[in-house]
């Protein structure tokens, strides 16, 4: 099992912020209402995520390792609408083939437990101080996978993507308190208080009371939701435009272009907004499983989607203006 691990690791935990978000989805999934994320020189260092969530059973612990071993998929049925961020049971397989590894979890019906892995072997377990949640620690990250260590090549590109990965959980979750620290420093903090104008403020550090722009926005199959700040208020460029499905963080150009094509026949070309804007639809008319990353998706009816996104968002533009 640990080289099939270290071969699927390839694609799930190929920098460090995939691992980030990985952990930070495990937290999601357990109900956590308050996320902290410690990183040390980009995730190559440390990386140490701890939730107040559900915990894990004792009794799990040497399960957690094991490829295709997941707690969420029950039957054929839950596959058609998943409604958890993990589904695969391949994140931690992955990550503990190609690092050190400890999970300290502590679920209330069980015993607290610590475990450990080094490059896929199983290395301590002894129990755990006592408090309810989980904190998963990775350190010597690709120590083992040579290639990929130095694929890692800019600190500041690993950090600059582990922040974008951390605002948009914190976009799509305005109800879990998040907060992020690289090298000891403070980077941001949200509240957790369903506020998502003050999320924005509390990330971009800029005062949205009156800059941001509700957006709202129906089709037959898709419903939008969130804000816009018009690029003169904003010094931002196009990793501003935040776009999310069933809040689920995406990446998709098409979708991006389009807010783009909105405001570039009205404004200056230079200038980006600031956008968060999350899309509704039926699970069933997006594919999320196209890759293991789960960034990546098929949307049906794709077009419609695009012309929803590039009037709703000239019309909140138009009416500021005229
Ligand atoms: P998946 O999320 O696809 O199930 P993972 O490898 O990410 O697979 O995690 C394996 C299992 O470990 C999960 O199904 C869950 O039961 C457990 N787990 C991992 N992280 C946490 C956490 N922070 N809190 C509670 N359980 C967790
Ligand atoms: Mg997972």
């Amino acid at each position: 099992p640990i080289i099939t691990n270290k071969i699927a690791a390839g694609e799930v935990v190929e920098r460090p912020s995939s691992i980030v978000k990985e952990l930070v989805e495990n937290s999601i999934d357990a109900n956590a209402s308050y996320i902290e994320v410690f990183i040390e020189e980009s995730g190559m260092k440390s990386i140490k995520v701890i939730d107040d969530g559900d915990g894990i059973l004792k009794e799990d612990a040497s399960l957690l390792f094991e490829r295709h071993a997941t707690s969420k998929i029950s039957s054929d049925y839950d596959l058609f609408s998943i409604r958890t961020m993990g589904f695969r049971g391949e994140a931690l397989a992955s990550i503990s083939s190609v690092s050190r590894t400890i999970v300290k979890s502590f679920n209330e019906s069980s015993a607290p437990f610590l475990i450990e892995m080094y490059g896929g072997e199983e290395v301590v377990r002894e129990p755990a101080a006592e408090r309810k949640g989980t904190e998963v620690i990775v350190l010597d990250l690709f120590f083992n996978t040579p290639a990929r260590y130095k694929y890692v090549s800019s600190l500041t590109t690993e950090a600059g993507k582990i922040i974008d990965v951390m605002q948009k959980f914190s976009f799509n979750h305005p109800n879990i308190s998040f907060k992020l620290t690289f090298d000891g420093k403070q980077r941001f903090r949200t509240k957790g208080n369903g506020n998502l104008k003050e999320i924005i403020a509390d990330i971009y550090g800029i005062n949205t009371a009156r800059i941001a722009l509700p957006v709202e926005a129906k089709s037959p199959d898709y419903s939008l939701t969130g804000y816009i700040i018009r690029p003169e208020m904003t010094r931002s460029n196009r990793n501003y435009i935040n776009i999310s499905i069933n809040n689920r963080m995406i990446r998709d150009f098409r979708l991006t272009n389009s807010v783009i094509r909105a405001y570039h026949t009205l404004l200056a070309k230079d200038k980006y907004p600031i956008v968060i804007l999350n899309v509704d639809m039926d699970p069933k008319i997006v594919d999320v499983n196209v890759h293991p990353a789960k960034t990546e998706v098929r949307i049906s009816k794709i077009k419609e989607l695009e012309a929803l996104i590039e009037e709703s968002i000239k019309k909140v533009l138009h009416g500021e203006t005229l």
